[in-house]
Order: C-alpha cells, then sequence, then structure tokens
C-alpha cells in the first residue's frame, strides 16, 4: 500500500516523464528486495475470474482472497470500470507490498463497438483504417479498466476448416506482417503510460495455423524453413513494432509442445530476435504438455515452462502449486523468477500503475467514448471497407432505386451473428441488422419485405414458401446466407465448407422466380462456392461486419461505398484441394491443361475458385505493361517498377494494386510468386495514375532452415495487378 505511493512519488519526481523509454531498474530493484519467493511467483499467475458490472465482486469473490494473498499478478475476463477498480483497491490497498493488478481481456475486434472480424478487416488491405480500428477497441477497452489485450493473433492460416482463421490476417506472410504491426500500433499507440492505449499480445507462438487437417490443437509439424518463411515474419513484425507480449500457442511443434519448445522460444524469439518482453501462456497449456505427453504432473509442466521463459501462466495452476517447490529443490533458480517478475513489474511501470493504479478505471470516460457515435461512423467505415464484392456479372448493383426489395435468409435480421465470435462486450441490441440497414437506406418509395426462409443449419423447409413468395413480389432479392457466428473461432473447425443446412436448397428456389438475386454472404472463413459462383450472378462477401454491419452493407449494396475489398486468404472449389493458396511452388511436374503426369486432379481444378487478391469493384480497372527504370539490378541498386491504373468504368473507387515477384532459380524452391508490395490507391471514373514500386536486394531475399537470408543473383518475374491471379510477367535480373 505504502509502495505504490512511493513509487508514484519517484515517477513524479522524474519531471512527469512517463514514456515507455524509461527502464524503471531502480524501481523494481527496491520493488523485488521486499518480495517474497511466494510473492514473485504470484506475478507469474494469471486467472481468470467473470466480469459481473452490477454486482461487484460476487462472480469473482474466489478470485478476490487470493489476490488479497498476493497470490495473482493479472487478471483475465474481469471488465468494466467499476468492477476493474473494486479488484485493483483489494491488490493496492489489502496487500502486503500492494502491487497493482494488470487487468486483460480478448478484445479482438472492438470492445463494446464491435469492428468486422480480423479476417474481415485484413480484405481492407488499409493499414491506417485497421490501425485506427485496433486504437478505437484500445480507447473503450482502457476505459472499462482493461490494461491487456490477447491481440493481435498473427497466425498465417492455409486452411478453412479451421475456426480461427476468421481471427487473422489470411494466407500470406508478407500482407500479415503489415497487419500485424498496424494492429500492435493500434492497441499500444507510441505511449504505454497513456491511459487510453493498452498491452497487444501476439499470438499464437508459434506455428498455430498449420494444425493438419485444420482441426483445432492438432498437431504441427512443418519443416524449419517453412516455420521461418511462412509462419515466423508476421511475429517478427509485431515484435519489431513493440509489440509488449507474445503468447505461447497450444500446438506442438515437431514433437515439442510451443510452450515447452525451446527452438522456438529461447533461440528464435529471446536470442536471434532478442526480443525480452513478456510471455504468457496460452490458456492452461503449461498444464496441458501433461496430456501432450511430455511432462508426468504440473510440477514437470511448470518446470520446462520456466525453463523456457514462459513468465505467466494462464489458467495452469502449475506455477502456484509447483514454482516454489522448484525452486526450493534447486531445480529452478530464483535467478529465472527474477528473470520473469521483473519483466512483469516492468509492464506495470510502463503501464502507469504504480504512478496511478486506477488511471483505467474511469467510469466518466467509459460511458463517453463507448459506442459513441464518432466510433460507431469508424466501425462503418471499416465494415464497408472490408466487403469483397465477388461476382457482380450483370451489374445488379449498386441497386438503384428498386421499387421493392425482399431481403430473406437467415441472417437477414439476426444481430449476434454479425458480432461474429470473439466479440469481446459487443451486445446484440446495438447491432444494426442487415434488414434494418437497407430498410433504412431503401428510402421512401422502395418496399422492404423480409422472410427468414430457413435456419443456418438444419433441415427445416417449412419457411421456404414464404421465402418465395417474398422474393416473387420484389424487383430483387437479397438472400443473406453463410454461417452463424459460433461455426467459426476457436474449437469451431468444420470438416465441410459450403452453406450449412438447406440453405443452398433454399438458394435454389430463389432462383426458380428468375428475380434478379444478390447472394450476400455472411461467414467467418472462405466457404466452397463453386455452384453459387456458376448460377448466382451476383455475390457479395460480408464475413462478420460488426455493429454497424447494415449500414455498412446498404452503403455498398445501394452503392454509396464501392467496394474495394480484396481477399486475403483463397476460397477453394471443394475440401479435397485444401490447401489451396496463391504462393505454392511450381513443383517439377507443374500443371499442364489434359496433361496426365503432372500436378493435377482429375476431378477438381488445381487453383482456387477465388483467389487471394480478388475482388471487384462497381468500376473497371485497367492495368497498362508494368516498365521496369531498368532490367539490370547490381547489388544496392533499386529498380523502380511502374504501372499505369486507370479507372475505365463508371464510378469513384478505391483499387489495391499489387506486387508479386517470383526468383525463378534459387538455392532453394521457390513459390510461383510471392506478394512483395501494395498500394491502395483512389481514382475518379476516367482518372488514370502512374503507380511505382521501388525494389531492391530486401524483396528478392528469402530465409533458409538456419534462418540466414539470402538472395541469388539470375532471373526474376515481376507481376502487377488487381489480383494474384491472371497476371503477365516482366523479367529482370539480378546480377
Ligand atoms: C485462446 C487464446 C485466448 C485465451 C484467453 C485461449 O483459449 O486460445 O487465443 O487469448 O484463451 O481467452
Amino acid at each position: 500500500k505504502i509502495l505504490w505511493l512511493g513509487c508514484c512519488l519517484a515517477v513524479a519526481g522524474c519531471g512527469g516523464d512517463k514514456s515507455s523509454a524509461r527502464n524503471y531498474d531502480k524501481e523494481i530493484d527496491q520493488l523485488m528486495d521486499r518480495m517474497t519467493l511466494a510473492e514473485k511467483i504470484g506475478q507469474m499467475n494469471q486467472v481468470s475470474g467473470k466480469s459481473n458490472p452490477t454486482g461487484v465482486l460476487k462472480q469473482y469473490s474466489s478470485i478476490e482472497g487470493r489476490v488479497r494473498e498476493g497470490k495473482i499478478g493479472t487478471v483475465l475476463n474481469v471488465t468494466g470500470a467499476a468492477t476493474t477498480r473494486e479488484l485493483q483497491r483489494i491488490a493496492v490497498e489489502e496487500t502486503r507490498l500492494g502491487i497493482p493488478l494488470i487487468f486483460a481481456l480478448d478484445v479482438i475486434h472492438g470492445y463494446k463497438t464491435i469492428s468486422p472480424v480480423p479476417l474481415a478487416e485484413s480484405c481492407s488491405w488499409d493499414m491506417e483504417t485497421i490501425e485506427a480500428s485496433a486504437r478505437m477497441a484500445a480507447v473503450e477497452a482502457s476505459a472499462a479498466g482493461l490494461q491487456w489485450t490477447f491481440a493481435p493473433m498473427v497466425d498465417i492460416a492455409r486452411d478453412p476448416r479451421w475456426g480461427r482463421v476468421m481471427e487473422g490476417a489470411g494466407e500470406d506472410p508478407y500482407l500479415g506482417s503489415h497487419i500485424a504491426r498496424a494492429r500492435v500500433r493500434g492497441f499500444q499507440g507510441d505511449d504505454l503510460s497513456a491511459p487510453n492505449t493498452i498491452l497487444a499480445c501476439a499470438k499464437h507462438f508459434a506455428g498455430y495455423g498449420a494444425s493438419e487437417g485444420g482441426r483445432d490443437y492438432n498437431t504441427v509439424d512443418i519443416s524449419d524453413q517453412r516455420l521461418r518463411e511462412l509462419y515466423l515474419p508476421p511475429f517478427k513484425a509485431a515484435a519489431d513494432a513493440g509489440a509488449a507480449t507474445f503468447m505461447n500457442s497450444f500446438n506442438e511443434l515437431s514433437g515439442v509442445p510451443a510452450t515447452g519448445n525451446r527452438f522456438l522460444v529461447k533461440q528464435i524469439l529471446r536470442n536471434e530476435w532478442g526480443w525480452d518482453g513478456v510471455i504468457v501462456s496460452d490458456w492452461g497449456s503449461v498444464a496441458e504438455m501433461i496430456p501432450h505427453g511430455i511432462a508426468e504432473d504440473k510440477k514437470q509442466a511448470a518446470l520446462l515452462a520456466v525453463k523456457n521463459e514462459c513468465d505467466i501462466d494462464m489458467e495452469g495452476n502449475c506455477y502456484p502449486s509447483s514454482l516454489e517447490e522448484l525452486v526450493k529443490e534447486g531445480k529452478v533458480s530464483e535467478k529465472e523468477i527474477d528473470r520473469s517478475v521483473r519483466r512483469i513489474l516492468r509492464l506495470k511501470y510502463e503501464l502507469g500503475l504504480f504512478d496511478d493504479p486506477y488511471r483505467y478505471c474511469d467510469e466518466q470516460r467509459e460511458k463517453e467514448v463507448t459506442l459513441s457515435a464518432a466510433h460507431r461512423e469508424a466501425a462503418r467505415d471499416m465494415a464497408r471497407k472490408s466487403i469483397v464484392l465477388l461476382e457482380n456479372r450483370k451489374s445488379v448493383l449498386p441497386l438503384g432505386k428498386p421499387r421493392s426489395i425482399a431481403v430473406v435468409g437467415p441472417l437477414a435480421d439476426s444481430p449476434v451473428d454479425m458480432l461474429g465470435e470473439w466479440r469481446a462486450k459487443g451486445d446484440p441490441k446495438e447491432v444494426v441488422t442487415i434488414l434494418r440497414g437497407i430498410e433504412k437506406t431503401a428510402g421512401a418509395g422502395t418496399r422492404v419485405t423480409h422472410a427468414k426462409g430457413c435456419d443456418v443449419t438444419g433441415s427445416d423447409r417449412s419457411g421456404f414458401a414464404e421465402a418465395v413468395r417474398a422474393a416473387r413480389s420484389a424487383d430483387v432479392v437479397i438472400a443473406c446466407l453463410g454461417e452463424s457466428a459460433d461455426m467459426s473461432g476457436e474449437g469451431y473447425c468444420r470438416s465441410e465448407l459450403g452453406l450449412p443446412g438447406v440453405q443452398q436448397e433454399l438458394l435454389k428456389e430463389l432462383k426458380k422466380t428468375g428475380k434478379p438475386i444478390v447472394l450476400l454472404l455472411s461467414n467467418g472463413r472462405p466457404l466452397t462456392l463453386a455452384w453459387e459462383k456458376e448460377n448466382i450472378e451476383t455475390i457479395v462477401e460480408t464475413w462478420f461486419l460488426g455493429t454497424e454491419a447494415g449500414n455498412a452493407v446498404a452503403d455498398v449494396l445501394f452503392g454509396k461505398y464501392n467496394p474495394s475489398g480484396k481477399l486475403v486468404m483463397s476460397f477453394p472449389y471443394n475440401v479435397g484441394q485444401i490447401p489451396v493458396y496463391y504462393n505454392h511452388k511450381h513443383t517439377g511436374r507443374p500443371f499442364e491443361p489434359n496433361q496426365r503426369y503432372v500436378m493435377h486432379y482429375i476431378d477438381a481444378p488445381v487453383d482456387a475458385l477465388y483467389p487471394f487478391g480478388y475482388g471487384l469493384s462497381y468500376t473497371r480497372f485497367e492495368y497498362g505493361e508494368p516498365t521496369l527504370s531498368s532490367d539490370r539490378m547490381a547489388a544496392g541498386d533499386t529498380i523502380t517498377a511502374t504501372v499505369k491504373v486507370t479507372n475505365a468504368g463508371d464510378y469513384d473507387g478505391e483499387e489495391v494494386v499489387q506486387l508479386y515477384i517470383r526468383d525463378l532459380k534459387a538455392q532453394i524452391t521457390r513459390p510461383v510468386k510471392e506478394l512483395k508490395g501494395f498500394r491502395k490507391i483512389f481514382l475518379k471514373k476516367g482518372e488514370s495514375a502512374d503507380v511505382t514500386f521501388d525494389i531492391t536486394r530486401a524483396e528478392l531475399e528469402y530465409v533458409l532452415a538456419d534462418g540466414s537470408v539470402v538472395s541469388d543473383p539470375g532471373e526474376f518475374e515481376l507481376f502487377i495487378g488487381g489480383s494474384s491471379a491472371g497476371l503477365q510477367p516482366v523479367r529482370f535480373s539480378a546480377l
């Protein structure tokens, strides 16, 4: 109790400089000198409580006692300014040393104002807006007493069966790295001590997205080269952007669970990258080393984890139950404990919690910022930028002024589904559904009718007739189909990726009416849409767009916003094709049409149905042939690629101009193309712009299994366009 006041003075004595550049070594040393071993271990223990804004303390009475005894250092799942204030009061006023708690929550895509799910946001390719979205989440979360989010999830994923693809940035490590950086910056700002920023956590380190069969928690076994080339770059980007914390992952990698995996953590993260932040286990992942079969009991699990510099045991109860004994037996040194405690305390100083432990619990600010008009507007902007137009063959969109619209399907008026999974404190009552958004925007001259038709899952067709009737009497049908929110996210993996239940049957019935149909999809992963692509002329991918879903959808349907999203994950034709991704290898037997002994299927295409980078606009962008400032690149040279992009259609619009490079001969086999640059540009109709990309050796480099980064002299191909597919190469050589 006395101590935090003392530190408060110490900080104030520094001329108010609370920037995170301070190291706080002196304060930490003094504090640690006074801590018992048990108190130190307490700091390394993280426990979940349940927040209860009305009945403060009731629901987490079980952790209150342990907080009072100094046995808990950080808490997750307790939120709300009043609630956190009370638990914080116990920590600072009723414990021997008065060390404040850090409150953490999975603020993945918004706190109360819910933004699109991360996979959706990523389709905007708009780093500023993505950063702003994370900032908005931080502003709301920090006012509610939180200092730490378990985000961003930066796991690269090539398997849409895996439910957690919805939390990530898709299949590409280059784009994924940019997005990781933007999200870390958004959450953390440039000053951790500012009361409206929160700690970011890059998760799940590492390889989680490569689980076999797309089954969550399953075995991961990938080569070191692939790990370094594909899965690690976004983590490195997050570390370089200053991510304060990392989270271990549940999976094993090459036979060793990530939480105890020394190659991953000690060698790569700590030694090679020199990253010294706090590592938190995933929920119970320390204890899970027992069922994984590499620890006999909690004590051995604790030993493996602590030796691997896992600083915080989240809900595993291994550290509190075993660390003291391990130290007494000499198996763990107090120095090893101190190393972790020092990191944790440093965060608490950097957050300014010793200065004022209640600075984040601000009821007034909580009221002002949460779901503010400005936040809703920002969420709407992020949402419309996340939408990907997949088909618009007859230019049914934008809608113009139809006399009547039938809005049908189970997702037309389903508030909770719009929020997606990991919706923090998102409230369905605050959601603008698709139906509501269309009604509000359609205007007086347009009649809007609604019929659900069927549920997302199940086999009940009894609502079909009403939906078909609604369709028959309308000028245009908006069919709102897809997945429910709880079909993706942790533990929600699927083995079939078509529209669930009888939704496709409903679509077939609607098609028989002959009315123009807009298939408006809400879902958390790429789906298999071969039939839909062939039979439905207008398809809009909206993912789960959050609180402002309906308004954003209406903006796009009625042409108030011209869609600009591009896919960040390939859509397969069918499940048997998975994994299908754009940056695959050429192989010794590359695909050639009508050839037998080449890489192909006899019953499906080899490429994606909708590839990475793909997405349409209401306007049409034409690309000239890229020109190079030189077709030879000597060491140290920069060559500039220029492409003329013209808006040749009828609407103003944004385009994501993408640059890909292929290394034709290297020390190891290389992908057929790799994203190496992108720009999001706006062009008025009729306008053209020269878009340039600078290419240096860095863009030609790749990593070998041992981590060394190399580039080769020789021939390269360069591609520029509005999708990863269908591009013509331009050659250059590196000397
Ligand atoms: C998830 C993490 C999450 C944690 C805390 C785990 O089950 O894998 O992503 O941050 O729970 O909620």
